[in-house]
């Protein structure tokens, strides 16, 4: 080993283990020991968080402050509610058209990647969809490409492409279409940076990749938009039932609101979601630099201008290959680098909780991969 590259070696924790899965994923290790300790005895009082129940002073408390702290990380305005709903990303592609469709017969959907088609999959089965621009997996729109009817209930689109890598960096807003509310999937780059969140009419996450665990999705909602289902939508689809009873329309996800009020508390002790975006940002960039500096061994379809910093996809020149890499990345403490089985190659999710050395450990990784294996 040369001496340049004993260097960088040292650098690099050798025994330490990071998980790239796009999801459930890595939790701050202080979160995780706080949880630990509150299993057994919840702020003291003796009882464990999983006790704990929906109708106590202790579960309302919570709640608040979980509301509270994303109103402040985010900057929400005062004509939108918060709420707390379950059923994951998935039950939002259907909740969506139910709630914001309310006389409409058409809404816009911008398909950019697995998700934003399978949300679109599901519109299609309660109104006609409008498709202002497609792609595969490879890149976002330019506004000047949309063009959406004025009489669409919304515009949709998935904020970042879990599975394909694409990121939006702006919302796509335009004069030309300024009465129809977006409404966007954050599920994979909520609390990642800063949202304009006056620009939407809509913005829903599930937790499990940023901001916590499976089993809440958080909604924002602007005021007006909340009550268009209707008395005959059936109770646990329909936003305002969540929004008249704080969130408690039945019995809440109580743990995982409270491991995101923690991440919440982490977020803001780690200086907010500027922090998060810059962290996200440095631990992106280490890896499209690889990519882009070895592009006979790694390659990405992605274009730059749309470069995810939450999800790294890429692949090798052979499917055998990529299973090689992946391999030998866990025999090096990288774990969970396979990309989703339906279309292969290598994912490396670098979330809110990845720290920026595992980011340079999976960079150390890459080049000595790329030194030994030079095509
Ligand atoms: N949207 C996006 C962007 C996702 O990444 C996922 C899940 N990975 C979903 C929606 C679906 O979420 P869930 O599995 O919670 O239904």
């Amino acid at each position: 080993m040369t001496s340049c590259k004993a260097n960088r070696r040292h650098r690099i924790n050798m025994t330490a283990r990071y998980n790239f899965s796009a999801g459930p994923s890595m939790l701050p290790k202080e979160v995780l020991e706080q949880i630990h300790r509150e299993v057994l005895d919840y702020n003291s009082t003796g009882s464990s968080i999983l006790e704990l129940g929906h109708r106590t002073q202790a579960f309302s408390d919570l709640r608040d402050e979980c509301k509270e702290r994303i109103r402040s990380l985010l900057n929400v305005p005062d004509n939108y509610d918060v709420i707390f709903c379950h059923g994951g990303g998935r039950m939002q592609f259907a909740m969506t058209p139910l709630n914001l469709l309310g006389a409409a017969s058409k809404a816009s959907y911008i398909v950019t990647g697995t998700w934003s088609d399978m949300a679109k999959l599901e519109a299609e089965k309660f109104v006609h969809v409008d498709v202002p621009f497609r792609s595969r997996g490879e890149r976002t729109p330019r506004i000047e490409e949309l063009e959406v009817p004025e009489d669409s209930a919304y515009l949709y689109h998935c904020d970042n492409e879990t599975i394909h890598g694409v990121e939006f960096s702006a919302a796509p807003v335009s004069d030309a279409w300024k009465n129809v509310p977006l409404a966007a999937d954050f599920s994979s780059s909520f609390m990642s940076r800063p949202i304009e969140v006056s620009s939407y009419g809509l913005i829903w996450a599930a937790a499990q990749k940023n901001f916590g665990i499976p089993g809440l999705t958080i909604a924002i909602i602007r005021r007006d938009l909340e009550k268009l289902a209707g008395m005959n939508m059936p109770y646990l689809l329909n936003y305002d039932s969540y929004v008249r009873n704080d969130s408690v329309a039945n019995t809440p996800p109580i743990f995982q609101i409270y491991v995101s009020t923690l991440m919440a508390r982490w977020i803001e002790r780690k200086g907010g979601v500027e922090a998060m975006d810059e962290a996200a940002r440095e631990r992106s960039r280490m890896i499209y630099e690889l990519i882009d500096e070895n592009p006979k061994l790694y390659s990405s379809v992605v274009d730059p201008g749309s470069r995810s910093r939450m999800n790294v996809v890429f692949r090798l020149p052979s499917s055998e290959m990529d299973a090689f890499f992946v391999r030998e990345a866990a025999a090096f403490g990288l774990d969970n680098l396979a990309g989703h089985h339906s279309i292969g190659g290598i994912r490396a999710s670098l979330y809110n909780a990845m720290p920026v050395e595992g980011a340079e450990k999976l960079a150390e990784f890459m080049k000595e991969f790329a030194l030994r294996h030079r095509l």
